[in-house]
């Protein structure tokens, strides 16, 4: 049986991760590791002898939800060892510890050494939290996660990051370069660039970002999406860049956090929203096509109904494709917990209500215009049944028939028609 490996049983590893696309990358980077050293890695819902959970303790309902996963984990098979790792782990421990079934707990700076424990190796030599470890994802062959940076130096006030994840520090770009080729050997044809803190790439190498996009720019044949990029951070090259190179998705996703100045001081942000105003249109007068997507928090510890009034009407009038709506999370480290007055829960709801509905009407506004409009597309490995899913360069998702051969190929298409379930049609040019 593919179980029975010189003769001996293969040990059974499940994978769970929480949170964020570096945890899903790095995820992605370990279970290939142990992969590698022969172990069978099987689906997360099945009786496994090591369950690993990579964890997010970003908001309370993130550590809720990773406590529940453990249990899950226990129930199925009591007799496994279940390994938690992750920004979670890195700052309770103890607490995961007093969770039955649990066997070891990583922090972020060790986990890469999992590979070690489980094939009792037993070095796990602690290393530097300031160390970075490459990673991609794979396994999807369309595309790509490749984490080009890790941690951050900007200590919002809301924000635990910094705490979890250590200082901004990156891999070389002649690295990232490489790292990139392998993954377009494989077949993958777009490559998302990920990190904490992406726009401030280049601390430990002495690089910066649009550098290492000019270089990736070199490698034929693929394409790159930078994800989300800190609005004082994504400069007028690199605009300038995705506009003239093809090779980068017309995609942006700028973090705006709070609609006013008063909080957006108090989070200890980089910007004012007039600067915010700015670049978005910036963006659409060089990229009109673009798709901007943005993070709000609401219920910020100060936040008045006027705050939030004036947020709404702030938003409303800006050129967003899309807006995703958080709730504040009180957390212990970070300088926001001692804040007052804190927003009661309630109204923190109605308040993330309201914000969401903007942001579907923006998000719909969006489609709307790119109707008729001719795109490039990404179409899926596979097909669902008679339909085949894509997503076009500016981040909109498009379906059609399925034909064969579309599967993971660019194809231009134009946007036809939005079903009743906000599905967006389009047809093969
Ligand atoms: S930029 Fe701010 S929100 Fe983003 S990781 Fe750094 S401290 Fe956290």
């Amino acid at each position: 049986a593919s179980n029975i490996r010189n003769g001996a049983i293969r040990k059974k590893i499940a994978f769970f991760t929480h949170g964020c696309k570096l945890n899903y990358t790095e995820t992605s980077t370990i279970s290939r590791k142990i992969k590698h050293e022969g172990y069978s890695i099987v689906d997360f819902n099945t009786p496994a002898d090591y369950y690993i959970i990579n964890t997010c303790m970003v908001t309370e309902k993130a550590e809720r939800k990773c406590r529940q996963t453990i249990k899950k984990a226990y129930k199925q098979n009591p007799e496994a060892k279940i390994i938690v790792i992750g920004c979670y782990s890195e700052l309770k421990a103890n607490e995961l510890k007093e969770i039955p079934g649990v066997f070891l707990t990583f922090g972020n700076s060790d986990k890469f050494n999992i590979v070690n424990v489980i094939s009792e190796k037993n070095d796990p030599k602690p290393d530097n939290a300031n160390e970075f470890h490459s990673s991609y994802s794979a396994g999807d062959r369309t595309r790509s996660f490749l984490k080009i940076q890790d941690g951050c130096n900007y200590f919002c006030s809301y924000c635990t990051i910094p705490y979890v994840r250590g200082r901004s520090r990156n891999a070389p770009i002649a690295q990232l370069i490489e790292t990139a080729k392998t993954i377009k050997a494989q077949g993958v044809k777009e490559i998302i660039l990920t990190g904490i803190n992406i726009g401030d790439y280049g601390k430990s190498s002495n690089e910066n970002l649009h550098k290492l996009l000019m270089e990736l720019a070199n490698i034929d044949d693929i394409y790159f999406r930078i994800s989300s990029i800190e609005p004082n951070l994504l400069t007028h090259e690199i605009i300038d860049l995705v506009k003239n190179n093809k090779q980068f998705s017309p995609h942006f996703h700028i973090p705006l956090q709070a609609g006013t100045d008063k909080i957006l001081k108090r989070m200890n942000r980089k910007y004012s929203i007039s600067f915010f105003r700015d670049k978005v249109s910036e963006i659409k007068k060089a990229i009109p096509d673009c798709f901007i997507g943005t993070d709000l928090i609401v219920g910020f510890p100060g936040e008045t109904e006027d705050d939030y009034t004036e947020t709404y009407n702030y938003l409303n009038q800006l050129e967003l494709s899309d807006i995703h709506v958080f709730s504040f999370s009180s957390r212990e480290m970070a300088k926001a917990y001692t804040m007052e007055p804190k927003v009661k829960g309630e109204i923190i709801k109605k308040r993330s209500d309201g914000i969401q509905l903007l942001a579907q009407k923006k998000h719909l506004s969006f489609i709307q215009s790119q109707l008729n409009k001719t795109k490039l597309c990404l179409f899926e490995k596979s097909a669902k049944n008679k339909y085949i899913y894509g997503l076009t360069d500016n981040y909109i998702k498009v379906v059609t028939n399925y034909k064969e051969g579309l599967e993971n190929t660019h194809q231009m298409v134009q946007l036809t028609s939005i079903e009743n379930n906000n599905e967006v049609f389009c047809k093969i040019i």
